[in-house]
């Protein structure tokens, strides 16, 4: 017997991640009005305890990745009764966060995570209890919201990247159709390791098409400079990542980086070849289209489970290209 009586208000995980847009929305609002009544507090300020810890003014602002965090945390309150609800219900507001040019926007949202699960940018899997959070919504097409980041991706990645951070910014830049690939001075000193600690490299096939050595100075330069955004073409995108796929096995290289360069090329070619043959007069050849192919990928990955593109964040800069720090 649960403390509703009523078990279905509180569907179970599965059910929870089943249900998506005005039918999950609907089951918050009657998740919240039973718990309203099991630990007697007034509805309306039940909500707005809710709407703190997304940090949103109005519940239907909230997603459905918001939505299903609410409803597991729901279930806890109806678990863990009167006591608990208030602390669990509340989101963390302190963030520290790294400043300068790994600065990452201030989450919109942070809070323990109410279940395990997995980070909506790099998969990597996180505890209950651990930080997880919600970076501030974008709106700017092609970009879809992200769901709940593990605390690497949403105060680190910028600051410590690991080699897949780096590739993760490739794959999102190119499949929102955008000039280039935006890199600040720490990415560029992991790129610039990347591509240099094996010297055969250089002899090989895609560097010989499609020559870094000028890519290798600018890695250099905006390294020892800190520079808030490099930025790298299209072309040059795609010889790196054919480089580095040549690259031999190396202690600084973890299985997820193998594993996501892996996925990284597996996409690039699908784009390229139209592997799943989606209708170009219906998808065009820009965005949607990539976005069509990824889903209907023969072999999906850690990528193309997680959809996009995501808008990753670049630093602000003045027209001198000097960092402007962001709040
Ligand atoms: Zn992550």
């Amino acid at each position: 017997m649960t403390l509703f009586g009523v078990e279905h208000v509180l569907p179970r995980d599965q059910e929870t991640d089943a249900l998506a847009g005005t039918e999950l929305c609907e089951r918050a609002i009657t998740a919240v009005d039973a718990l309203s009544a099991a630990v007697g507090e007034d509805r309306q300020a039940l909500y707005r305890r809710i709407l703190k810890l997304l940090n949103l003014s109005r519940l239907s602002d909230a997603d459905d990745h918001d939505l299903r965090e609410v409803l597991r945390e729901l279930r806890i309150c109806e678990q863990e009764g009167r006591r608990a609800y208030r602390a669990r219900l509340r989101r963390v507001t302190r963030v520290p966060r790294p400043g300068g040019i790994g600065r990452l926007p201030r989450p919109r949202s942070v809070k323990a995570a109410s279940a395990p699960g997995t980070c909506a940018l790099c998969g990597d899997g996180y505890t209950t209890g651990e930080l997880i959070g919600r970076p501030p919504f974008t709106d700017e097409l092609p970009y879809v919201p992200i769901g709940w980041l593990c605390w690497h991706c949403l105060v680190q990645r910028r600051q410590k990247p690991r080699r897949r951070d780096l590739l993760l910014r490739v794959f999102h830049a190119l499949f929102a159709g955008m000039e280039g690939v935006g890199l600040n001075g720490h990415e560029c000193g992991v790129l610039l390791d990347w591509l240099t600690e094996e010297p055969t490299l250089a002899d090989s096939k895609p560097w010989a098409a499609d020559p870094l050595e000028n890519t290798l100075m600018r890695l250099r330069t905006s390294t020892a400079d800190a520079t808030p955004a490099a930025w790298f073409s299209t072309p040059t995108a795609h010889t790196i990542i054919a480089v580095l796929q040549e690259a031999p096995s190396s202690p600084h290289t973890t299985p997820q980086d193998g594993e996501t360069l892996t996925a990284l090329v597996q996409h690039l070619a699908e784009w390229e070849t139209n592997a799943a043959g989606v209708r170009r007069a219906q998808f065009g050849s820009g965005w949607r289209y990539r976005q069509r192919v990824l889903q209907l990928t023969a072999h999906p990955t850690v990528m193309s489970e997680r959809g996009g593109p995501f808008h990753l964040f670049q630093c602000r800069v003045n027209p001198s290209g000097q960092l402007v720090e962001t709040e």
